[in-house]
């Protein structure tokens, strides 16, 4: 292990969830870890915090295959610098005092299916930051050289952390929607935390942008690059109105249309069921928001239509390596920004109780470097 001149603490803070289950966090110092075999240990300064990170702290995901542990440190959104190496690390050209991020895939095999098919957000045997591996909410974590994401200079890690998560998230759907520059796409709940990076990231693109959220949203988002917003309080939630939105979405479309893609950036079923209306001949719906409870089938998904029209229906996991330094190339240029507020460790439990009260504007970001 080669540590050059960086002094590396022999124990550190961290944010457990002491009571998974419920919302409720505790500091506590940890021992801090060597790196292990193409591993580098990181200086964490920021992490966002996450619905994800919630979702995992209360075991509101069915779908993971356990309950969470209690002394889990959460948190995937995770920037800091570079200041050890375990055997072998230094190959991968990262170089000690260098900015890295730490996602929601934090390691992944890159040898199976999905890793050697560019999808190694959905590798079976990866491991997902906070939750397989301890997270992000502390100040010394480790990664594997090779598949931490580099942060461009010219990008703030305060920024960066929560663009590792949403950012990616919203990239890799839109690139899934396989339009072209000038398509026209579709993204419901586009004042929301994903939907407001996907109306900024889709402009950067260069697609047209038809964004749908309350009305309340709608200087906000236009104020992001939307050409187009529709206020989705002023339809009536029944076939009548889909239909009278689809074809308002299709009048304001390129060419009247239809939308070549729909990226879905609420978890609501209602909206999952008006999204194939938006779309023009071979359009592509992109699911990424997850609706929680009993999952609902995707309204108007029938064969005839799917087949008369040849709409694509896809999913949309994360973001792949590629895509996340893709997405922070871009931040670093100035196409995507969010909001935040930084906060210091002792409020992140407070932080996922207004989360909890649907009361947070914007995202959350925690200074790992105060108490
Ligand atoms: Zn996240
Ligand atoms: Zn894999």
């Amino acid at each position: 292990m080669a540590t050059a001149d960086i002094q590396v603490p022999s124990h550190h803070k961290a944010i457990v969830y002491d009571k998974p289950g419920e919302i409720s966090t505790k500091i506590e110092t940890i021992e801090t870890p060597k790196p292990g075999v193409g591993e580098v240990l990181i200086n964490l300064t920021h992490s966002g915090v996450c619905h994800s990170d919630q979702a995992v702290m209360c075991n509101r995901w069915a779908w993971l295959p356990a309950p969470t542990q209690a002394g889990q440190v959460g948190g995937h959104e995770g920037v800091g610098t570079v200041v050890a190496f375990g055997d072998g690390a230094e190959a991968s050209g990262l170089k000690l005092g260098q900015r890295v991020g730490i996602k929601w895939m934090a390691s992944a095999c890159l040898n199976c299916l999905a890793c050697m098919s560019g999808r190694d957000a959905c590798c079976p045997s990866g491991k997902i930051s906070g939750f397989y591996t301890p997270g992000t909410f502390q100040q010394y974590a480790l990664g594997p050289a090779n598949y931490v994401t580099p942060i461009p200079d010219g990008l703030s890690s305060e920024m960066a952390a929560p663009l590792l998560c949403g950012g990616v998230t919203v990239y890799a759907g839109l690139k899934k929607t396989l339009a072209q520059p000038g398509d026209t796409i579709v993204i419901p709940g586009a004042g929301g935390g994903l939907g407001h990076l996907a109306v900024q990231i889709g402009k950067g693109m260069g697609y047209r942008i038809i964004a749908i959220d309350n009305g309340d949203k709608e200087d906000f988002v236009r104020g992001l690059g939307a050409e187009e917003f529709f206020d989705i309080t002023k339809y009536s939630k029944d076939k009548e109105g889909n239909k009278k939105l689809a074809d308002d979405v299709k009048a304001a479309s390129s060419e009247g249309l239809g939308a070549a893609g729909v990226v879905m950036c609420t978890a609501s079923n209602a909206a999952y069921a008006q999204a194939l209306g938006f779309l023009k001949f071979g359009g592509t719906l992109v699911c990424v928001g997850i609706p929680e409870g009993e999952p609902v089938p995707i309204g108007g998904a029938d064969p005839a239509s799917m087949l008369v029209q040849e709409l694509r229906i896809v999913g949309s996991a994360v973001g792949n390596r590629k895509d996340a330094i893709e997405t922070m190339k871009m931040a670093a240029r100035g196409i995507v920004k969010t909001q935040f507020t930084v906060e210091p460790m002792s409020k992140l439990t407070s932080t996922f109780e207004a989360m909890d009260k649907m009361q947070l504007k914007g995202r959350v970001v925690i200074d790992l470097s105060k108490e």
